[in-house]
């Protein structure tokens, strides 16, 4: 269940999210995590039941196109988790950062304070809990009342730990942001401009960390059960 929309029109929903603790959830599906989901109806039901689910990736903008019903534009998670602090810093608001291996999210929380001086850092966690532990991170977060909560565990672990918890969770908004920390704590550098702009961003990542191979073989496999998918309804 994509969401039809570009930055403005999101950010617009946003700022209705940000208007009361009402337990908003942002998801940013790229092909990888889409084919993911079609194995995983746990994964499918959280992406399908957030309250904005933004296309990541030009390989979900292409496929919209082949089957008729276009997308606006690609919205990144970064691109727009940036705008979601850009958001809390005009309103004073707090965000709790969980996720990234021991470290990052603290290195990325202050890195945000220096750009954001009117956020207020509610609080970090690691990404890397386990299963046991998760009652006390939930904890954690409660007692620091976030506005909003950046998850970066990737995917399904982070959307699967905002539904499964979102009744016991307190925020406005939670955002599932996939590496975004580790881009905010320096420690991974995004594309160039030009490869952000071209849709060559995947290109770069595979680059950089050239063991995500194997994982970005799922776009032409997503495409072609696109084209296949495309091709029957014709029929
Ligand atoms: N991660 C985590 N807990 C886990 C598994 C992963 O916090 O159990 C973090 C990992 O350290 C990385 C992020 O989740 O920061 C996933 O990054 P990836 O590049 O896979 O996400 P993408 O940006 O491609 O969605």
């Amino acid at each position: 269940n994509l969401d039809r929309v570009d930055y403005e029109s999101a950010s617009k929903r946003v700022e209705g999210f940000l208007e009361a603790y009402d337990n908003n959830v942002i998801v940013t599906p790229n092909a990888e995590i889409i084919m993911t989901a079609q194995k995983n109806s746990e994964l499918a039901k959280a992406l399908n039941n957030a309250d904005l689910c933004l296309p990541d990736g030009i390989g979900v903008v292409l496929a919209s196109k082949i089957l008729g019903k276009p997308l606006v534009e690609r919205t990144t998670g970064y691109d727009f988790m940036i705008k979601i602090l850009s958001m809390a810093n005009e309103r004073s608001l707090s965000v709790f950062l969980l996720g990234g291996k021991p470290g990052i999210a603290k290195k990325a929380a202050e890195n945000v304070k220096k750009t954001y001086e009117d956020i207020k850092i509610a609080g970090v966690h690691h990404g890397y809990f386990q299963q046991s532990d998760e009652e006390e991170v939930i904890t954690k977060i409660n007692n620091s009342s976030p506005d909003i909560l950046l998850v970066a565990m990737g995917a399904p672990r982070q959307e699967l730990f905002m539904m499964k918890n979102i009744k016991k969770l307190k925020f406005r908004v939670a955002m599932g942001v996939g590496g975004s920390l580790d881009v905010l704590s320096g420690t991974v550098s995004r594309a160039p401009v030009f490869m952000q702009r071209t849709g060559l961003e995947w290109l770069y990542r595979l680059i950089a960390q050239p063991s995500r191979y194997k994982r970005m073989g799922t776009l032409p496999v997503f495409l072609i059960e696109i084209l296949a998918h495309r091709f029957s309804r014709k029929n």
